[in-house]
């Protein structure tokens, strides 16, 4: 799943950054920072403390005005300002696994690897780059004991997205788009990742959940009512949850300690009878699929997991070893099985209730950070508060 907007070069959001050094009666040289800004968009700004060389290592709480930043770690730190690229987001490095991607200023997790770390830790290199280029602007202004004015002009490179790198300034950044782009249900933060899964940089939450319910379940209930052959819904509607619990599965096996036998189980293999899901999850992980599941609605699923084969492989023709498999009384060798409407609907309000078991059973073992997810929930009710009480007027 590929669109035109994969991997676009994007343009930092410019705007001028001016060092004026002064000295003081007292003989001191001294530098004032002073950050305008010309863009159309809304810019965020945040601050890292970086050691001369240019080596961030804290990040500063910018506050509001009057409200004073946090001290550096140690003497002999330079704040270092650093904006956002055109669509008011920052790109992002992982120390780890070198993952690449964009969200809002000071991310708590990698989405692909989960390392948890300080935002400064997870600074793009291009924000790297460019913060190495401004201990150097700033040091040779403090050098040369001259009082007056450097400009670093990041109008200049927010225009040179368009130029060759030849004719980029030497502290050329800009951010690149990532394949997709989404808002985290649990915490509202922007995420733009390689691929289609991973976790929430600022919550740590698995976007598996909200992917499969709110994307794959939805189109597979358009497609149903629009007249597309139950079998076909049925099939991948299986497929998806298999690859759900494939992609679980995965992390479970890259965050939890487990031996090689279960790890290999969990990643070289797929995920096609429900029984052995049940029990792997279970008995693994205290994960249970089906909590809250009526038995007639386990045992339904358990049926489609199986006849999910005959219509991906034997063109939905009943073989022997799905009637020794299922245990299937009601159809017969050769049948070819007809399904229903309601049985695809049915079937897709099954797998979400055992999706979001797994999701939230997975959550107690892979930890997430609590703090941007209850500030959204009270957003949302200071929202929700706000609405009744213009309708109520
Ligand atoms: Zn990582
Ligand atoms: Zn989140």
């Amino acid at each position: 799943m590929t669109t035109t907007d994969d991997f676009r070069e994007i343009a930092h959001s410019g705007g001028k950054i001016t060092f004026t050094f002064t000295t003081g009666v007292d003989d001191r040289h001294r530098y004032q920072i002073n950050v305008s800004s010309s863009s159309p968009v809304p810019v965020v700004m945040i601050a890292v403390y970086a050691l001369p060389q240019g080596v961030p290592v804290s990040s500063i709480q910018l506050g509001g005005i009057g409200t004073p930043w946090n001290p550096p770690p140690f003497e002999g730190c330079y704040p270092v300002m650093i904006q956002s690229d055109s669509q008011g987001q920052f790109g992002h490095h992982c120390p780890r696994c070198d993952g690449y991607w964009r969200s809002g200023p000071w991310p708590n997790f990698c989405p692909y690897c989960n390392l948890r770390a300080e935002g400064y830790q997870f600074l793009s290199k291009a924000q790297l780059h460019f913060t190495r280029h401004y201990c150097r602007v700033l040091l040779d202004g403090l050098k040369t004991n001259e009082d007056g004015k450097v400009v670093i002009d990041m109008d200049e490179v927010a225009d040179a997205v368009d130029k060759s790198s030849s004719e980029r300034p030497t502290f050329y950044i800009a951010e690149e788009s990532q394949q997709h782009k989404y808002r985290c249900l649990a915490c509202e933060e922007f995420n733009d990742i390689l691929g289609r899964f991973g976790y929430c940089s600022l919550c740590g939450t698995r976007n598996d959940l909200q992917e499969f319910e709110g994307n794959t379940v939805v189109a597979i209930r358009e497609r149903i009512n629009s007249g597309a052959p139950p079998q076909d819904c049925i099939r991948d509607a299986v497929a998806a949850f298999d690859t759900l619990v494939a992609q679980y599965g995965k992390q479970l096996a890259e965050q939890v300690p487990l031996t090689s036998r279960r790890v290999t189980r969990l990643t070289k293999y797929s995920f096609h009878e429900l029984e052995e899901i049940r029990t792997i999850f279970r008995d693994w992980f205290d994960i249970d699929l089906c909590s809250g599941l009526k038995e007639t609605e386990v045992s339904q699923a358990r049926l489609m997991f199986y006849r999910r084969h005959l219509y991906e492989h034997n063109g939905g023709e009943v073989d022997e070893k799905y009637l020794e498999k299922s245990g299937d009384t009601s159809v017969r060798l050769k049948q070819v099985i007809r399904e229903t409407r309601e049985g695809v609907h049915a079937l897709l309000g099954t797998l979400v209730k055992m999706a979001r078991n797994l999701h939230t059973g997975f959550h107690e073992l892979v930890a997430i950070e609590p703090g941007p997810i209850k500030a959204f929930e009270e957003k949302k009710k200071r929202i929700g508060r706000v609405a009744t009480g213009t309708s109520a007027s």
